[in-house]
C-alpha cells in the first residue's frame, strides 16, 4: 500500500467566496491617510489609481465576496492546487510532526501570484481599463499581471527592479511572452525614474522606487489604472481561497492543523493561507498557531515599528499603519528578491500587534539548507522566498521530535525555484552571504515616517 500523500479536489470545489477578515477583526483597522495632504484618503484619492470596486473591497466589512464567474473560469486553469503530505520530509526528519503543504507553484507563473492578479485585471476591465501598470521585483508579480492581463486582453506595463532586470531574464522573458512591456527600473519612462537616473545613471534600483515609477506612469498615462500584488487588503482577500481548500483538505486527511505558516513579504501568501484558519481562531475558539517568516535581513514584523508610513520611497503610494522598516530602508540584496518590502499587510500588522500572529526571522543560508533537504526529499525546488516557510516547517517539526508531539504543520509554498538555480548554484559552491540585521540602516530609515493628522 502506498501511503497517501496528495489530496486533490475537483474543480467543482474551488472555493465561490473569498473571505474577509474585516469582517471579524477584533479591533477594525486604522484609516488609510493620503501621502499628498497625510489627511484621511478620500475615493477621489484613490479612483485615478485603482478601479472602484477594488476600493470596495479594500474597505469592505463583509464577511465573504462572491468570486465572478469570469475570475472561476480562469482560477480553474490551475486551481484548486494540491495539498501534500510530505511523509518523505518527515522520514528525512524522523519526526512525529506531521507535514503538510499547500503547493502554489503549479500555476502557469509557477507561484501564488496570479490569485490576484486574474481578480484585479477582471475588475478593471469591467469598470473601462485598457491599460495596466505596475512594478515587479524578482519578476512573480510581474509575470502575474502580464499573464492576467493577456487573458482580459489589457496592456500592461511592468517596470522591473534594475537588478532584477538584469540578473533574471528569464522572468522578463515570461512577462513578454504573455504580451507585457517590461522596462528596467528606474526608467526614463516616468518623471520619477528621469530624477533618480539624473543623480546616478547607474543606479540598481529598488521595489519602492518601481512602484513610484508605476504609480507616475498611471497617473500622466489615459485609461490606465495601477495593480499592487501585495500588502492591500484587497490582495489578501483574493489570496484566501488558498486556506479555505487547504482547510478542505485537510478535512479529507483526516487531520486539523495546529501551526499554519507561510513566507512574508508583504504578506499576501502567508495571509492567503492563514486567514480562513484565522478565523477558526476568532469565531469557533481555535488555537492555530500562524508563523510568518521573513528574512533577517528585512525584518519587517519581528524589527519593524508598528506606525504609518509610506507604501513606497516617492511618497506616492498611501499611508498606511503598519509594521514598516522606514518607506527609504534599503534592504541587503539576498536571493529572495520577493520579500524585500519595508512594510507589512495592515491586517497583518494588526494582527501581530495584537499577538494573534506570530513572526519569525531566518538568514539566507539556513534558508538554503532547508530548501536544498525539500528538494532531496520531495522533489520539487522551491523559491528561495518560499524556503522561509520550509525552515520553520522543519523547526515546528524538530521541535515537535523533542517534546514527543505529533503536531500538525501547514506551510504554503508559495512558489517553485526553477528560475532561481543561479542563487542555489552559489549556494552549493559556498558563495552564499548572510547579513546582519542591518539596524543602523532601519533606526535611521525610521526616523523619516511620515506624521499624519490623526
Ligand atoms: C512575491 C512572492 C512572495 C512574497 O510576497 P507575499 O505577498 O508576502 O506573499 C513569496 N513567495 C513567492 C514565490 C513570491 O512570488
Amino acid at each position: 500500500m502506498i501511503e497517501q500523500s496528495r489530496y486533490h479536489l475537483s474543480e467543482n470545489d474551488i472555493p465561490r467566496q473569498w473571505y474577509n477578515i474585516q469582517a471579524d477583526l477584533p479591533v477594525p483597522l486604522p484609516p488609510v491617510f493620503s501621502p499628498v495632504t497625510l489627511k484621511p484618503v478620500t475615493l477621489d484619492d484613490l479612483s485615478p489609481i485603482f478601479p472602484k470596486s477594488l476600493i470596495g473591497q479594500e474597505i469592505s466589512l463583509e464577511r465573504y465576496i462572491d468570486i465572478p464567474p469570469e475570475v472561476l473560469e480562469i482560477l480553474g486553469m490551475w486551481r484548486p492546487t494540491p495539498l501534500v503530505r510530505a511523509h518523505r520530509l518527515e522520514r528525512a526528519l524522523g519526526t512525529p510532526a506531521k507535514i503538510f503543504f499547500k503547493n502554489e507553484s503549479v500555476s502557469p507563473v509557477g507561484s501564488h501570484k496570479p490569485n490576484t492578479a486574474v481578480a484585479q485585471a477582471f475588475y478593471n476591465k469591467i469598470e473601462g481599463t485598457q491599460r495596466l501598470a505596475t512594478e515587479t521585483g524578482a519578476g512573480q508579480w510581474g509575470a502575474a499581471l502580464a499573464m492576467a492581463c493577456k487573458a482580459f486582453e489589457m496592456a500592461c506595463k511592468i517596470y522591473m527592479v534594475r537588478v532584477s532586470y538584469d540578473s533574471k531574464p528569464y522572468r522578463r522573458s515570461l512577462m513578454r511572452m504573455f504580451g507585457a512591456d517590461v522596462v528596467a527600473s528606474p526608467s526614463m519612462d516616468t518623471a520619477s525614474g528621469r530624477a533618480i537616473l539624473a543623480e546616478n545613471p547607474n543606479y540598481p534600483g529598488a521595489l519602492g522606487i518601481a512602484i513610484s515609477e508605476a504609480v507616475d506612469d498611471v497617473l500622466t498615462t489615459g485609461n490606465s489604472k495601477y495593480s499592487l500584488g501585495s500588502v492591500l487588503n484587497h490582495v489578501l482577500l483574493h489570496q484566501t481561497v488558498i486556506g479555505q481548500e487547504a482547510i478542505k483538505q485537510l478535512d479529507m486527511a483526516g487531520e486539523e492543523a495546529d501551526v499554519v505558516i507561510g513566507c512574508v513579504g508583504g504578506g499576501s501568501n502567508f495571509g492567503g493561507i492563514a486567514l480562513p484558519f484565522m478565523r477558526m481562531n476568532l469565531k469557533e475558539g481555535g488555537k492555530i498557531r500562524c508563523i510568518g517568516v521573513e528574512p533577517s535581513a528585512c525584518p519587517t514584523m519581528t524589527k519593524g515599528s508598528y506606525a504609518f508610513d509610506y507604501g513606497d520611497t516617492a511618497k506616492m503610494a498611501p499611508v498606511l499603519k503598519m509594521k514598516t522598516l522606514g518607506h527609504d530602508f534599503m534592504p541587503p540584496s539576498i536571493h529572495a528578491g520577493g520579500l524585500r518590502y519595508h512594510g507589512m499587510s495592515p491586517i497583518l500588522s494588526a494582527l501581530y500587534e495584537q499577538n494573534l500572529i506570530e513572526a519569525c526571522a531566518y538568514g539566507q543560508k539556513q534558508v538554503f539548507e532547508a530548501a536544498t533537504l525539500f528538494a532531496q526529499t520531495e522533489g520539487i525546488v522551491p523559491a528561495p522566498e518560499s524556503a522561509h516557510a520550509i525552515r520553520a516547517a522543519i523547526d515546528e517539526a524538530n521541535d515537535a521530535t523533542a517534546k514527543g508531539d505529533h503536531r500538525v504543520i501547514v506551510f504554503c509554498l508559495s512558489g517553485h525555484g526553477f528560475l532561481d538555480l543561479g542563487a542555489y548554484d552559489k549556494y552549493m559552491d559556498g558563495e552564499l552571504e548572510d547579513y546582519d540585521y542591518p539596524e543602523e540602516l532601519i533606526t535611521e530609515a525610521l526616523e523619516r515616517l511620515p506624521q499624519v493628522a490623526e
